[in-house]
C-alpha cells in the first residue's frame, strides 16, 4: 500500500470521495458527482467535471488533486487488430494492457463462446476484451512466461488497475454501457498476490465504470487462500485457474508455486468455490511441446477436472526470447482437446492474439524497444 498522500481521484471509492468532499467543506452529494465523472465519464482532468462549481474545482487543484489517469506511452498495433499499450504510471514505471477487438472475448475466458449477444456499436468491432495487468512484473516465476523474467517490481494500486481500463477505453473511444467490453485480469502479475487492490479495482469497475461482473475474469496461478477469500466476495469477477500441468511433478517444474500449494490443495479450493447460477470455472492449460501435451497428460487433466462445472482453455505456448519451450503442432493441440471433449469437458483452443507485437499471453514484458513486425 502506498503511504504517500493520495493525490489521484482515480482509485478512491465513494466513501473516500465523501470524506474528501466533506473535508473541503462541500456538500456530500458532490462525492457522487466526482465518482460519476471519474469512473462513469472517464474525465481526463478535474476541469472537465462540469457538474462541480468552479470554486470547488479550484480548491481540488490547490490541493494538488488530479484525476490521475495513467498515460499511453506507446501503442503497438497487430495485424489481427490487437493493440498492445505500454501504460506509464506516476512513478515512471510502466505496465502493459492489451485491447483485443471482435469476437475473442469468449476465448479469452469470459465464459461465453458464442457471439450471439454481440452488440454492433460501430463498424470497427462488435465486442472487445481488455487484458489488464495487476502488478509491475511478477513474483511467481512460471518457467514459460516472459513476465516472470522481470521479477516483481511492485503492486499496482487499485487506481492504477482501473486506470489502465479507463485509458484504453478513452483511447478506443468506447461508450459504455452500449458497447460490449470484457475484462480479463490476465496481464502482467498475479492478481491474488495484490488481492486488496485488485478487489477494490473490481468494485470500482463494476460500480463506477459500468462493466458487469459477469464480463470480467481473473486468472490466478493458484494462490489457494485467496481463492477461498474470493469465493466469499459479494462483488467479484469470474475465476480462471492456470493449471498448466496434469500432475504435481510436472507442475512443480513448470510453476514453482506448486511447492507451496500443490494440485490437491488447488483442486480442493476449486471444488469448494461457490459458483453462481450458470457460472463455470475456467482452467487454463498452456501446451508445451513434448512437456505437458501428451495424451497421457490429457487423461490426467480429465481425472483432475472430472465432475466439476468447469471448462478448459488450451493455449499453445506463445514463444519469446528467454523461454526454453516449444509450441506444439496444431495436430497435437487438437488431439489433446479431443481427449477432454470425449470425456465431456468443454474444451476450447485459445487463438493467440497479437503474437507479432508480443501482446499474446505470457509475452508481456514492457518491451518499449520492440520494433513490431509488419
Ligand atoms: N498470474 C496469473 C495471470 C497472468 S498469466 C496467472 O498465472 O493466471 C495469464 C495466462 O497466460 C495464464 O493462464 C498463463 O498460464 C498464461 N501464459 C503464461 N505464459 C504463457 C505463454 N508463454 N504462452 C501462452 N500462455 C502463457
Amino acid at each position: 500500500m502506498s503511504r504517500e498522500p493520495q493525490t489521484a481521484l482515480l482509485g478512491l471509492d465513494l466513501q473516500e470521495l465523501t470524506a474528501l468532499v466533506e473535508e473541503a467543506g462541500e456538500a456530500s452529494y458532490r462525492a457522487r458527482q466526482l465518482f460519476d465523472a471519474v469512473y462513469g465519464q472517464r474525465v481526463l482532468s478535474t476541469d472537465q467535471i462540469s457538474t462541480l462549481p468552479k470554486s470547488f474545482r479550484g480548491s481540488l487543484q490547490e490541493r494538488g488533486m488530479t484525476v490521475g489517469l495513467p498515460t499511453v506511452e506507446k501503442k503497438f498495433v497487430s495485424r489481427d487488430g490487437t493493440v498492445r499499450y505500454l501504460v506509464g504510471l506516476g512513478d515512471g514505471q510502466s505496465v502493459e494492457t492489451v485491447w483485443m477487438p471482435e469476437g475473442d472475448g469468449g476465448e479469452a475466458g469470459d465464459g461465453s463462446e458464442g457471439g450471439d449477444d454481440a452488440v454492433r456499436t460501430n463498424s470497427r468491432w462488435s465486442r472487445a476484451t481488455i487484458c489488464v495487468s495487476s502488478q509491475v512484473g511478477c513474483a511467481v516465476d512460471c518457467q514459460f512466461c516472459m513476465t516472470a523474467l522481470l521479477g516483481i517490481k511492485r503492486n499496482l494500486s487499485g487506481g492504477e488497475i482501473v486506470g489502465q481500463v479507463c485509458a484504453v477505453l478513452n483511447d478506443q473511444q468506447v461508450a459504455l454501457p452500449e458497447s460490449r467490453v470484457n475484462l480479463v485480469f490476465m496481464g502482467m502479475g498475479e492478481p491474488f498476490l495484490n488481492y486488496d487492490n485488485f478487489m477494490k479495482a473490481v468494485r470500482l469497475l463494476v460500480e463506477g465504470v459500468g462493466i458487469p461482473e459477469s464480463h470480467m475474469t481473473v486468472s490466478t496461478a493458484g494462490i489457494v487462500p485467496r481463492i477461498y477469500d474470493f469465493g466469499q466476495e459479494p462483488v467479484r469477477s469470474k475465476l480462471a485457474i492456470s493449471l498448466n500441468a496434469s500432475n504435481d511433478e510436472l507442475r512443480t517444474r513448470l510453476m514453482p508455486i506448486n511447492k507451496k500449494w500443490n494440485l490437491e490443495k488447488l483442486m480442493a479450493a476449486a471444488r469448494a468455490f461457490p459458483l453462481r447460477n450458470r457460472e463455470r470455472l475456467t482452467f487454463e492449460y498452456v501446451l508445451l511441446a513434448e512437456v505437458n501435451d501428451s495424451i497421457r497428460n490429457a487423461r490426467e487433466v480429465v481425472e483432475l477436472v472430472r465432475g466439476m462445472r468447469a471448462k478448459v482453455n488450451l493455449i499453445a505456448l506463445n514463444p519469446g526470447p528467454g523461454i526454453d519451450f516449444r509450441t506444439p503442432s496444431e495436430e497435437r493441440v487438437l488431439a489433446f482437446q479431443k481427449v477432454l471433449v470425449a470425456s465431456g469437458i468443454p474444451t476450447f483452443i485459445r487463438r493467440p492474439r497479437g503474437r507479432d507485437i508480443y501482446a499474446a499471453c505470457g509475452q508481456l514484458k514492457r518491451t518499449a524497444e520492440l520494433v513490431p513486425l509488419s
